[in-house]
């Protein structure tokens, strides 16, 4: 099988899931839509199907906006460069959807459903005729043979491994507590030295850092920027940093952030206390910078 769009096609990846949505959209009077949905739902959720390469599919109501695919059930597929004999069709659209139709005559046929939906879903092309794929030509078609193991494994190899969830947002406050009285206005002159200091009492792991916005609400927004190194609060005691050129100048907002590392409650750090020191010139040399 070969697949002309990388992976996950329109599939997506819920949970570490590989998921493909659906709905139904016109279905042919020869069927009833109930007919219709179950001959879908059950060729692609049989044990027998893609769930083998690790994909689920996912009804939704029809008309759902989230439908990767709609199914549609016709009497005749007909269309201008179509040749008869043709029983299902899978398009996509320039817009990114696509839309599959199933002759109604093919009902309950499982391997009609699970080759247009690996042309759908996985961008599959056809398999050469006498190959063991479902892949093959429509034509072929004569008995229910279901996805090959052939056809899983080459699935699952362009799936790849599912990527790493999401990374715990990280923990973080504004130190020391509420917000209004810790984020202070400064004038920092052009040039200036900079450097923290800050006393744990109960350790834990995370770092606190100087950052300043240029507006209160910039700050909280978190379009902020950070304004000398930080500290790490993963030991007892008092700490400070290095003095390093202060990356921000002129009338700005400082706070200090805490962010702990994932996994670490803050409810184990205690910062008994901490502060911002300015050189407040840019010319330091020869100057007496205090501890
Ligand atoms: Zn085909």
């Amino acid at each position: 099988m070969q697949f002309s769009q990388p992976s996950p096609g329109l599939l997506q990846n819920i949970g570490g899931e590989w998921i493909g949505t659906w709905s139904l959209g016109g279905v042919s009077s020869a069927l009833t839509p109930t007919q219709a949905g179950s001959w879908i739902a059950d060729s692609l959720n049989n044990p027998l199907g893609w769930g083998r390469a690790g994909v689920q599919f996912q009804q939704l109501a029809p008309g759902s906006p989230d439908a990767a695919i709609i199914f549609h059930v016709v009497d005749e597929i007909t269309g201008p460069n179509l040749g008869t004999g043709v029983i299902g069709l899978c398009s996509h659209y320039r817009d990114g959807s696509c839309a599959i139709q199933l002759e109604s005559g093919q009902y309950a046929n499982p391997d009609l459903v699970n080759h247009e939906a690996a042309h759908g879903y996985f961008f599959a092309e056809h398999s050469p005729e006498g190959s063991d794929s479902i892949m093959e030509p429509l034509e072929e078609l004569g008995f229910v043979e279901w996805p090959s193991d052939l056809d899983i494994a080459q699935v699952q190899a362009w799936l790849g491994n599912p990527p790493d969830p999401a990374p715990p947002e990280l923990q973080r406050y504004f130190f020391p507590g509420g917000l209004e009285t810790y984020i202070t206005n400064r004038h920092i002159a052009a040039g200036a030295l900079a450097r923290m200091t800050c006393t744990v009492t109960d350790p834990a792991a995370a770092i606190i850092r100087p950052v300043y916005a240029d507006t209160h609400a910039h700050m909280l927004s978190g379009d902020r920027q950070v304004l000398c190194g930080g500290l790490s609060t993963d030991r007892q005691g008092w700490h400070n940093t290095e003095w390093q050129e202060a990356k921000g100048s002129g009338d700005l907002f400082i706070a200090f952030v805490v962010e702990a590392e994932p996994g670490v409650s803050m409810d184990e750090l205690n910062i008994a206390h901490a502060e911002l020191q300015l050189s407040g010139s840019g010319d330091n040399a020869g100057r007496d910078i205090p501890n």
